[in-house]
């Protein structure tokens, strides 16, 4: 039994998420979790909404609002969407906690301390007509490698390059078309290099990653440059120093304040939970946490962030890079055991995109069709390792096809014959060989779905669990149970249903971390008590800083089914099912084409 830290990517709160964000993060963490736990293991699964940075800057000046209005906004529709998912975080918070301000302080100063972080005079892009500062994304020009037209001030997406606003040729704003004036000022880099041997090391030592990821990681360290970590910017955590700490102009990087959100987003669980100290058990390298495991969880575009920049900070703050130094106070720190990067989810094959209404929200998908089809759609044909296209035809026909006819026809046909024949559980006679491979082959899954799971395979894992399915109809089909009705025949019509609904029930908890929602109606429907399958709550909360309140995403997951196959008791109450699973019309498809956009661009 392990402590393992899942650690879920930030969600960026300027609006609503879609399903390819979920899709990548969101599900398959919480699978994992879900399974990690049934397991036995001690899982502490944490994440938030990630509310700084100049997009959100931009967009609440565009709406009239302050940048903390819209983060307030859209916190609580991403909260409300991963509720409506059941995501089963430990905590699920915001970066606009005074706890994360101070974390993110902390380590900036740990790593300051031991020589990591260095002042420099770059030049900056200010708006001419007002004066203020321009921030890159939001300046335009030719890409200086490849030509492309359309480069943005911090990366061409044409050729993948990272760039500085004033290598673009024909630089404009995308505000107002304006040339930037480009002037001198002064700001903090991360030195990377000095993590190149160190990182380099640990890479070496990875095992089972998924291969792209990590040679994409290794690949990143043959060219390390120094990286600003502070901006021109008045939205965000304010820079812990002497003659900065009060500046209102300067701000700490939103990417680096929102990859500390797995630490301070875990000491927050923990002074919640009444022991400030329990984080430890997950992050300590020297101490108590130095078993532990640590899974990150995000799409490909966010591999950088996580196989080397969190690294290095960790590295830094720890005190072992190239220039040494010591631990801050929260010790030395625990690097990632393995980043678990999916692919990208496109929509009809198309990328998604919010101002082409190539697209589909969290919340409308959860108002027409239930969570679970869509954790379905996502496990069985997500975009795991392969970039993977969603289209409305395919989520209808394995809804219809896969999840109702195969499992929904199980549970339903297996239940209500039982009900209507001994209104309870009938105790089985003896087995007949066909009894006893049907519920082998169910005891076995709890070993190859588990351990599938475990490396992240998720799409074999639920794939060998609607075997299970797939073998349990086929036995039905063939014993007949139905047919069996004289008196002569009924001790084996008794014993047929009750194999037939302890597989059901292992089949059951083998897709309990994949379909949270229907695994505890299915558990009801075969006359369980109780939780099966925990779901996440949402709290409202004081900041424990004295800051302003907001929604949690939180949950009590000890309790609910184990890994296991536990057997069934003779005499329990069955009433007739209600169906698990909705059968979706083939209509619903040309309905959401008809929402979509169309091609223009
Ligand atoms: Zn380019």
């Amino acid at each position: 039994m392990s402590h393992v830290l899942a650690a879920v990517a930030w969600p960026y709160a300027n609006g609503p998420r879609h399903i390819g964000h979920v899709s990548g993060f969101g599900v398959p963490s919480d699978v994992f979790s879900r399974y990690m736990r049934m397991a036995g293991h001690d899982v502490l699964m944490v994440s938030g909404t990630d509310e700084h940075g100049t997009p959100i800057q931009v967009q609440a000046d565009a709406d009239g609002v302050t940048p903390r209005q819209l983060a307030d906004r859209y916190n609580r529709v991403i909260v409300e969407d991963l509720h409506g998912l059941g995501l089963s975080y430990d905590l699920f918070t915001r970066t606009t906690t005074r706890n994360h301000y101070a974390i993110v302080q902390e380590l900036f100063e740990g790593l300051h301390r031991n020589g990591y972080i260095v002042a420099r005079t770059t030049l900056g892009a200010i708006s001419p007509s007002t004066g203020r500062t321009l921030p890159d994304r939001y300046i335009e020009g030719t890409c200086p490698i490849c030509g492309y037209e359309g480069a943005r001030g911090d990366q061409c997406d044409n050729c993948g390059n990272q760039l500085d606003p004033e290598q673009l040729l024909n630089p404009r704003s995308r505000i107002n078309g304006e040339i930037p004036q480009f002037v001198e000022t002064e700001h903090f880099f991360l030195d990377l290099p000095a993590f190149a041997e160190a990182i380099g090391g640990w890479l070496d030592r990875r095992e089972n990653w998924r291969p792209n990821v990590l040679k994409f990681s290794r690949n990143l360290l043959d060219d390390l440059q120094p990286r600003a970590i502070t901006r021109d910017l008045e939205w965000g955590v304010p820079i812990p120093l002497d003659g900065w700490r009060d500046r209102a102009d300067k701000r700490i990087y939103v990417w680096f304040d929102a990859v500390i959100g797995y630490l301070s987003a875990s000491i927050e669980w923990a002074r919640r939970s009444g022991d400030p100290e329990a984080w430890r058990q997950w992050w300590s390298a020297d101490a108590q946490g130095k078993d532990a495991l640590g899974y990150y969880f995000m799409g490909k575009d966010n591999i950088v962030f996580h196989s080397v920049i969190w690294p290095a900070l960790l590295l830094g703050y720890s005190g072992e890079g190239d220039s040494g130094g010591t631990a801050g106070e929260f010790g030395k720190l625990n690097l990632p055991t393995e980043v678990v990067s999916s692919e990208y989810l496109t929509m009809e094959g198309k990328k998604f995109s919010s101002s082409r209404r190539v697209v589909i929200y969290v919340r409308d998908f959860l108002e027409r069709y239930d969570a679970d089809a869509l954790r379905y759609f996502i496990a069985a044909a997500g975009p795991e390792s392969n970039d993977t296209d969603f289209t409305w035809a395919e989520f209808v026909r394995r809804n219809n096809d896969e999840l109702v006819a195969g499992w929904g026809n199980l549970v339903n046909r297996s239940i209500s014959l039982t009900a209507k024949n001994f209104g309870e559980i009938p105790a089985a006679g003896p087995l007949t060989p066909e009894d006893e491979a049907v519920l082998a082959v169910a005891k076995a899954g709890f070993e190859t779905v588990g351990e599938l799971i475990g490396k992240h395979r998720q799409k074999a894992a639920i794939g060998e669990a609607m075997r299970v399915v797939a073998e349990a109809n086929r036995y039905l089909s063939e014993q007949a149970p139905w047919k069996l009705k004289s008196d002569e025949d009924k001790p084996r019509q008794a014993t047929v249903l009750h194999v037939a609904l302890q597989v059901v029930s292992d089949a059951n908890t083998l897709l309990t971390p994949f379909l949270p929602h229907s695994a505890q109606k299915v558990f009801e429907l075969l006359g369980g008590e109780g939780v099966h399958a925990p779901m996440p709550r949402i709290e409202e909360v004081e900041d424990l800083d004295g800051g302003p309140g907001y929604p949690v995403l939180t949950g009590d997951y000890r309790v609910g089914a184990r890994w296991e196959s536990v057997p069934l008791v003779p005499g329990t109450p069955l009433a007739a099912p209600k169906p698990v699973f909705r059968k979706l019309d083939p209509s619903v498809v040309e309905e959401e084409l008809a929402r979509l956009g169309g091609d223009e661009s």
